[in-house]
């Protein structure tokens, strides 16, 4: 039976959940700046496409043009900003290189995932023309694909395959294809999230229960070529289903760790002489991962006194969550959930638990260029948590902080399982104490 976290039914919206943009959860006013308003947009970013098909310009382009205006500044617990590079493995190490995942590889693994962005990019209502302009995107993406498997291009790694795909993607009109299945996940995962912490606290949920939530909750991507078909061939249960299957997914499957620190984590976690002030955690996946995998282990945090940030994409990429959809359906559906305590209500309210953009329009992220509010809000904080395989594996696995860090996320390339000696969806827990903590 293949993992079921029941994401699959394709039901249209059930819930109307109307969302009214209001006030402060957030702890910077710009973060509302964003969205809504939109008018032209200027010229496209000049990128290293060079596709000369048409582009269509929609309302949202202004909205990507917007962030990128805004200055990037690094994140400022960089242990040394010199010596980090937003890449764990090689891209193109060369035929005599002792690292087995070659270029072609790479190249695979972003083939095997395109005809996922095809078919969402077709189904998207918004674009006219989305049969067409899908196929185009498809031609122009295998087109890249194929000429980097041919020339050599130093430059090649996982930000810069991951850029052009989703900047192919919009210059066609496709702001955010993965909208719907977005929306319809991010529902049913609040629907499912009181049973959820319900029985986080029946159980007494620690650490390693924490932690495994967010292994189950992570396996849901999009963007990766294995869990589309888990996606699309698991059991398309209702939505009462989901907290029964996002539990036995923890239970059953998020026992490989393939990066294992976790007992390091735990003692720092149990030592209760020193809990963390306050944490930032860069989001991955909308629905059933940051809902029903993230906030469980956040509103432990803010149960034992921490505040905690979450940071999310500006701009939308793949189906990982976005700052508009963290301040327009969950952050006002929190604040209406009679969790035990109201712990996020009261944490929302008093500023303990915020959410902001962290300027960043890809699925992965390079820790350099994170929006000025988004660092400026980390500044204080002294711990990081990196969801995901982009944010958490792929991109962050070996930066050095000067604050305590943990990486999460479940593997989901079988390149990347064998680069980490380990199976397909094994799970990923790294943690380091800060250099200026111990
Ligand atoms: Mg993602």
């Amino acid at each position: 039976m293949h993992v079921c976290l029941a994401f699959g039914c394709r039901e249209k919206e059930r819930l109307h959940i109307t969302t009214p943009l209001t006030t402060r959860w957030c702890a910077h006013a710009n973060s509302f700046a964003r969205g809504g308003g939109a008018t032209n947009s200027t010229c496209p970013r000049k990128g290293r496409m060079t596709a000369t098909a048409p582009t269509t310009t929609t309302k949202d382009d202004s909205d990507v043009n917007e962030m990128k205006k805004k200055t990037k500044v690094p994140f400022p617990h960089l242990r040394d900003i010199h010596a980090y590079e937003p890449t764990t493995f090689l891209y193109n190490p060369g035929e005599l290189h002792p690292q087995k995942i070659k270029k072609q590889d790479w190249i695979r693994v972003f083939r095997m995932a395109l005809p996922e962005f095809t078919k969402r990019a077709k189904m998207d209502e918004t674009v006219e023309d989305a049969d067409v302009k899908s196929e185009v995107f498809r031609e122009r993406f295998e087109k890249y694909l194929n000429d980097l498997n041919e020339n050599e291009d130093e430059k090649m790694n996982v930000i810069h395959m991951c850029r052009f795909r989703d900047e192919c993607l919009r210059r066609l009109g496709f702001y955010d294809c993965f909208r719907t299945v977005k929306r319809e996940e991010n529902m049913k995962a609040l629907e499912a999230l009181p049973r959820v912490l319900e029985r986080l606290e029946e159980e007494n949920a620690g650490i390693l229960e924490l932690v495994k939530g967010v292994f189950a909750g992570n396996i849901f991507d999009l963007g990766a070529a294995a869990s589309q078909a888990l996606f699309t061939d698991g059991d398309k249960g209702g939505e009462d289903d989901i907290s029964k299957s996002f539990f036995e997914t923890r239970d059953t499957k998020t026992d490989v760790f393939v990066v294992n620190n976790f007992d390091a984590l735990k003692e720092r976690w149990n030592d209760l002489t020193r809990v963390h002030e306050k944490c930032c955690i860069f989001v991955d996946n909308a629905g059933a991962d940051v809902i029903l995998g993230v906030l469980p282990l956040a509103r432990e945090m803010l149960k034992r006194g921490t505040k905690v940030v979450l940071c999310a994409n500006d701009v939308p990429s793949i189906n990982d969550i976005t700052i508009k959809e963290l301040e327009e359906l969950v952050f006002p559906t929190l604040l209406r959930m009679n969790d035990k305590d109201n712990v996020f209500k009261k944490a929302i309210e008093s500023g303990q638990l915020a959410c902001i953009g962290s300027g960043s329009d890809l699925p992965v992220i390079d820790l350099r260029e994170i929006s000025e509010p988004c660092a400026n809000e980390c500044l204080d904080c002294d711990l990081v948590v990196l969801i995901g395989m982009g944010r958490g594996i792929e991109t962050n696995l070996r930066a050095e902080f000067s604050i305590d860090r943990i990486n999460l996320g479940m593997v989901k390339h079988e390149e990347v399982a064998q680069l980490l000696n380990g199976p397909l969806y094994s799970c990923v827990c790294a943690f380091n104490a800060g250099a200026n903590t111990v």
